[in-house]
């Protein structure tokens, strides 16, 4: 039996599964996280999960999923691939790691179930899309139905941030009173430097512009 007052966010430490994770303590009584370790180019993406988990007071766990992840190649956990700074025309950026969010919120529906959470809470964006196909609302709304055949149950996926550029995710932390948390703790970063970033790398580009957006028209008292 799936609790409704249950939620387990899909957490890498970055700014939009951050602000889910604050989303989510907003709206459910009990939260987890569930963070992902699948051959990224920086370990400290998990540790800086782990870190944020504990701040927020909730259950973190690791799963490595290296394996699964590692049938595709992505500049994200190949070191020998320099990463696209442009997106190509016509294809995806190597940043791209084929079937990403099919496997994590699989195998977090196992682990909900496991654990009796009803709530699943993702923070992918199609506004901010950068072509990556598993990010799509079509995508999680087919997917939901699929695991909800696969086990029989009733799983609910959150996405908060579906409808959201990332000026108004911005504004959405700065609502949920956690702005700092979200500027200075978390890693969005693909060269693995957190808070502001390297600043060039297509995360940190998207993240910035973002940011002097929500800025420039007036920051919400907290
Ligand atoms: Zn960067």
């Amino acid at each position: 039996m799936l609790d409704k007052e249950k939620a387990l966010v899909v957490f890498s430490g970055g700014q939009d599964s951050t602000t889910c994770l604050f989303w989510a303590l907003r709206n459910f009584k009990e939260v987890h996280t569930l963070t992902f370790s699948y051959g990224q180019r920086h370990s400290l993406e998990t540790e800086i999960a782990r870190r944020l988990a504990e701040r927020a007071g909730v259950d973190f766990r690791l799963m490595d999923i290296s394996s699964i992840a590692g049938l595709g190649t992505s500049s994200l956990t190949d070191d020998s691939i320099r990463m696209d700074e442009e997106k190509p025309s016509g294809t995806f950026p190597n940043t791209f790691v084929p079937g990403r969010n099919l496997f994590f919120l699989s195998v977090a529906a196992v682990y909900a179930r496991e654990h009796g959470i009803m709530n699943i809470v993702t923070g992918v964006s199609q506004t901010d899309y950068s072509g990556y196909p598993d990010c799509r609302d079509s995508f999680i709304r087919s997917l939901n139905v699929t695991l909800n055949l696969a086990m029989d149950e009733q799983f609910v996926i959150h996405t908060p941030l579906m409808w959201l550029d990332k000026a108004q995710t911005w504004a959405l932390a700065d609502s949920l009173g956690v702005f700092d948390i979200i500027r200075n703790e978390t890693l969005t970063c693909y060269n693995g430097v957190p808070g502001d970033g390297c600043g060039h790398c297509p995360a940190c580009r998207l993240r910035q512009a973002g940011l002097e957006e929500y800025l420039k028209n007036g920051k919400q008292g907290r």
